[in-house]
C-alpha cells in the first residue's frame, strides 16, 4: 500500500514539475535510490534521461543539489531549460561576474536555490568550496562521468580531483552519471569516487528509434544533397574526419541551398560559439563538424546524423549517432563507406606506439565488420556492448529493412567449429580462415596444422566468406572472443550443442563495397512513420515557437519539444488545463509560454471548424480520448504493448479493446513491430487468409472455426487489427 502510494506522488511530481506522465526506463528506480540517500551509478545510453534523474530528486529533497558537467558552453544551455519549468536552478562558472557571484552565493545559502550547476574547475578554487560548505547541500551529481578516467574517450584531469573536493563538504550522496562505460572505466570511475558500494543501474543501449544504414560511399555528394533534400527544414549533424573536409562540405550544402554552418576545432573560439547557438536555436539546420562537436550538446530534436566519412570506432560511432533523436521521435543514422577510409585511418596511426596502434588497428577492423555484415546494425551495436539483442528483424536498420540473400549455413558453421575445436580454442579469426580454406603460411607449418582433417575442407570459397561466417556465428552466440587473450576465439555452449546435433541455419553474404559498379542498391527509402497529428497545425505551432524563442532568447526546445507540439496537433487543447496536461508541458510552461500557443489553437480550431478535446468531452471522458492519443504515440514509437499497457495501469486485454476502437474509428495502427515478434509469416497468413475469406469479423466466430484452431484469443485479435488497418482504413 505505501509502496503504491510512493509510486503515485512520485509520479505527481514528474507531471507537475516536468509534465511528464511516465518515467522511461530505469529513471524511477534511480529516483528511489537516490531520494533513500544511497551512492547510485547510472549507465544510461544518450537520449535516455539521465538528467531527470537528478533533477527530480533535487526537488523534493530539502537543500541544494551540486551538479558537476564539463561543459561551460552547454551549463547555461540546461540551466535555462530547467528555468522554463519554473525550477530555481543556477550555474556557477568563470563566465560569471563578481557581483552576479556575490548574489549566487547569497541565493544558495538562503535555501533559494535548488539546482546548482558547477563546472569542475571552479571546485578546485577554496572560496567556492568555503560557500558551498555553508550551504545545505543534499547531494552530489556528476555527469558525463566517464570523464573521470583515463580510458574512457574524453578524459578531463579536473574530474580527478572532484572526490577530494565532496570530502570536504562533508559526506553527501554521491550520483555519477554516463552513456558509455566499458567494465574497466566502470571500475575507474567508482574507485576515484570512492563509491565501489553503489548500487548499479545499466540500462539497454538499444535506441529503438534510431535508424541504422550504411551506403557505399560513391558518388557520395550526390547521394548527400539528395537525402538532404528529402529532410529539408530538419535538424541534422554530418561528421567528416577532416577539418578540411568540413569546409569543404559545409560550403558545397550552401551552394545548393541548405542552412549550414562548419564547426572544428580550427576555427575562432567566437565563431564556433555562433554557429553551435545558432544550431540550438534552429536558425541553423545542419552543422558539419569533426567530432569536436557533439558532447554534452543535448538537442533533442536532430533529426539524422550522417557520418560522411568512415569513424575511428563504433564506440564513437554509437555516441556520434546517439545525438539523433533523443526526444524519442525519428533519428536517421546514415555511413557513407569505403575500404579507402579504413586505409586513410590506418595511415594516421603509422607513428603511433606499437601497442597504441595495434589497438587502434583492431578498433578499425570492428569497424569494418560492422559495415560490412549483413546481420542487423542494432543486433551487432548491442553485441559489441555486451548486450544481446535476441529480435530477428528489428524493423528499423537496412540488413533488416532490405535483408541480404539468405543461404543455408548449416555446413559452414560446422566446419567453422570444428577448425576452433581442432586447433583447442587457441586461435583467432586470421588463422582460422587460412586453417578452413587450405592457406599454407609459416604459422600454419609451424603447429602442424595442414595435417587437420578440417585443413582445406572449405577451400572452394574465398577468404571473405569465411570471414563472415566466423563473425555470423560470434554474433549468433556460438563463438565468444576470449577475455583474457585478444583476438582468440573460443566455443560456447550453443556451440558445442551445435556440434552435437547441428539445427539448420541461415546466413547472409556481406556487403561488397569493393566492385566498382552500381550494383548495390542503395536503400534510399527510409521508412517514415505515418503522421497521426495534424501536420499543418504542427508547423503553425513550430514557426509559433521559433519566433517565442527568440524573443525570449532561449532555443526553441525549451519552450516546448517535438512530442508535445505533435500532442497538441492532435488534441487541439484550448484552455489551459488542457494544455498542462500535454506531456511535457506541466502548470509551470503554460503560465510562461501558454497564451500565445493556445491562442494559435483556438484560431486554428474555428478556422477549420475541428472537433476539439472539449467537444469530444459530451461523447466520451476527456481521459479515454487522452488514453488513445498515448497509445497511437506509443504505437508510432514502436513500445511494446505490454509496456504501454503497463504505463497506463490497464491490463493487456484493455489495451487490446482500445486499440480495436481507435481502428474501427478509421485511424491505422502498425503494429507490424510487435506482431512479427509473436507470429511467424506462415502463421500470419493463415489468419489473414481466415479474415479475408470470411464473411466478417467476428471475434467469436474467428475462435469457433476449426481453422484458427491453434492460435490464441489475443492472437487473432492482434492479427483482426492488422487486417482492418491494411484493408479498411
Ligand atoms: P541524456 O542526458 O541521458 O542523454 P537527457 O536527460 O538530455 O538525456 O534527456 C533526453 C530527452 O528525453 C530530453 O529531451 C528530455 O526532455 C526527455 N525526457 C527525459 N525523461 C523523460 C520522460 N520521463 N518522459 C518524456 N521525456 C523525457
Ligand atoms: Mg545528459
Ligand atoms: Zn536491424
Amino acid at each position: 500500500m505505501i509502496v503504491a502510494e510512493e509510486k503515485d506522488t512520485l509520479r505527481e511530481k514528474l507531471k507537475e514539475l516536468f509534465g511528464y506522465t511516465t518515467f522511461r526506463g530505469n529513471q524511477e528506480v534511480v529516483i528511489k535510490n537516490i531520494l533513500e540517500g544511497k551512492n547510485t551509478f547510472v549507465i544510461m545510453p544518450t537520449g535516455a534521461g539521465k538528467s531527470l534523474c537528478y533533477q527530480l530528486p533535487a526537488m523534493i529533497k530539502d537543500g541544494l543539489a551540486i551538479v558537476i558537467s564539463p561543459l561551460i558552453a552547454l551549463m547555461k544551455n540546461q540551466v535555462d531549460q530547467l528555468n522554463a519549468y519554473g525550477i530555481n536552478a543556477r550555474f556557477l562558472n568563470s563566465t560569471l561576474s563578481k557581483s552576479e557571484i556575490t548574489r549566487l552565493k547569497k541565493d544558495c545559502i538562503n535555501g533559494e536555490v535548488k539546482l546548482l550547476y558547477v563546472a569542475p574547475e571552479s571546485l578546485n578554487k577554496e572560496e567556492y568550496i568555503e560557500f558551498l560548505t555553508k550551504a545545505n547541500v543534499s547531494f552530489v551529481a556528476i555527469d558525463e562521468a566517464h570523464c573521470i578516467s583515463e580510458w574512457g574517450h574524453d578524459f578531463r584531469p579536473e574530474y580527478r580531483k572532484i572526490k577530494t573536493m565532496i570530502a570536504q563538504l562533508g559526506n553527501m550522496p554521491v550520483i555519477a552519471l554516463t552513456a558509455t562505460a566499458t567494465p574497466k572505466v566502470q571500475i575507474d570511475i567508482q574507485k576515484n569516487l570512492q563509491m565501489e558500494n553503489a548500487d548499479i543501474f545499466v540500462s539497454s543501449f538499444n535506441r529503438k528509434n534510431l535508424y541504422y544504414e550504411v551506403r557505399p560511399k560513391k558518388e557520395t555528394k550526390k547521394q548527400l544533397i539528395k537525402f538532404l533534400k528529402e529532410h529539408k527544414g530538419k535538424s541534422g549533424i554530418i561528421y567528416c574526419l577532416s577539418r578540411k573536409k568540413v569546409e569543404e562540405i559545409a560550403q558545397l550544402l550552401n551552394v545548393n541551398g541548405f542552412s549550414a554552418v562548419p564547426y572544428h576545432a580550427g576555427l575562432d573560439p567566437d565563431v564556433r560559439v555562433k554557429n553551435q547557438d545558432g544550431f540550438l536555436n534552429e536558425e541553423i539546420d545542419i552543422v558539419v563538424a569533426t567530432i569536436a562537436f557533439g558532447m554534452g550538446i543535448d538537442k533533442p530534436d536532430v533529426r539524422f546524423v550522417i557520418h560522411y566519412d568512415v569513424p575511428k570506432s563504433l564506440e564513437g560511432y554509437y555516441q556520434e549517432t546517439g545525438r539523433a533523436g533523443r526526444d524519442g521521435l525519428e533519428g536517421i543514422c546514415l555511413m557513407f563507406y569505403s575500404h579507402n577510409d579504413l586505409s586513410k585511418l590506418e595511415k594516421f596511426n603509422k607513428d603511433k606506439p606499437v601497442q597504441e596502434r595495434e589497438n587502434a588497428r583492431i578498433l578499425l577492423q570492428e569497424m569494418e565488420y560492422y559495415a560490412e555484415s549483413p546481420i542487423c546494425r542494432r543486433k551487432q551495436l548491442l553485441h559489441y556492448f555486451g548486450e544481446e539483442f535476441k529480435v530477428e528483424n528489428c524493423g528499423a536498420c537496412d540488413n533488416c529493412v532490405h535483408p541480404r540473400e539468405r543461404f543455408d549455413g548449416t555446413e559452414s558453421v560446422k566446419l567453422v567449429l570444428e577448425a576452433v575445436q581442432q586447433t583447442n580454442e587457441r586461435f583467432g579469426l586470421n588463422h582460422l580462415v587460412n586453417v578452413i580454406s587450405g592457406t599454407e603460411d609459416e604459422y600454419i607449418k609451424s603447429y602442424g596444422h595442414e595435417k587437420l582433417p578440417i585443413y582445406g575442407k572449405g577451400a572452394d570459397e574465398n577468404a571473405d566468406f569465411w570471414k563472415s561466417v566466423i563473425r555470423q556465428t560470434l554474433i549468433y552466440q556460438y563463438l565468444e572472443k576470449d577475455i583474457d587473450s585478444i583476438g582468440v576465439l573460443k566455443i560456447k555452449e550453443k556451440g558445442i550443442k551445435f556440434l552435437k546435433k547441428p539445427e539448420p541455419i541461415e546466413l547472409a553474404r556481406d556487403h561488397d563495397y569493393t566492385s566498382d559498379g552500381d550494383e548495390e542498391e542503395s536503400p534510399d527509402r527510409v521508412p517514415l512513420n505515418s503522421k497521426a497529428y495534424d501536420v499543418k497545425l504542427f508547423e503553425m505551432l513550430k514557426a509559433l515557437r521559433k519566433q517565442i524563442a527568440k524573443e525570449k532568447k532561449l532555443p526553441p526546445y525549451v519552450i516546448f519539444q517535438d512530442p508535445s507540439l505533435e500532442e497538441m496537433a492532435t488534441t487541439y487543447p484550448t484552455s489551459k488545463e488542457e494544455l498542462a496536461s500535454v506531456n511535457g508541458v506541466g502548470m509551470g510552461k503554460v503560465q510562461k509560454f501558454g497564451k500565445s500557443f493556445l491562442d494559435l489553437i483556438k484560431d486554428y480550431v474555428e478556422e477549420n471548424e475541428i472537433e476539439t478535446a472539449a467537444d469530444v468531452v459530451v461523447k466520451s471522458s476527456v481521459n479515454k480520448s487522452k488514453i488513445k492519443i498515448f497509445i497511437i504515440q506509443q504505437v508510432d514509437r514502436k513500445v511494446d504493448l505490454e509496456e504501454i499497457a503497463e504505463s497506463k495501469g490497464i491490463s493487456f486485454e484493455d489495451l487490446l479493446s482500445e486499440i480495436e476502437n481507435i481502428c474501427y474509428s478509421g485511424t491505422k495502427l502498425n503494429l507490424d513491430y510487435y506482431i512479427d515478434e509473436m507470429l511467424d509469416e506462415d502463421k500470419q497468413d493463415q489468419i489473414f487468409d481466415y479474415f479475408l475469406n470470411s464473411e466478417t469479423d467476428n471475434l467469436e466466430e474467428a475462435l469457433q472455426d476449426e481453422t484458427m484452431e491453434d492460435f490464441s484469443e489475443e492472437e487473432i485479435r492482434l492479427m483482426r487489427i492488422k487486417f482492418l488497418s491494411e484493408y479498411a482504413n
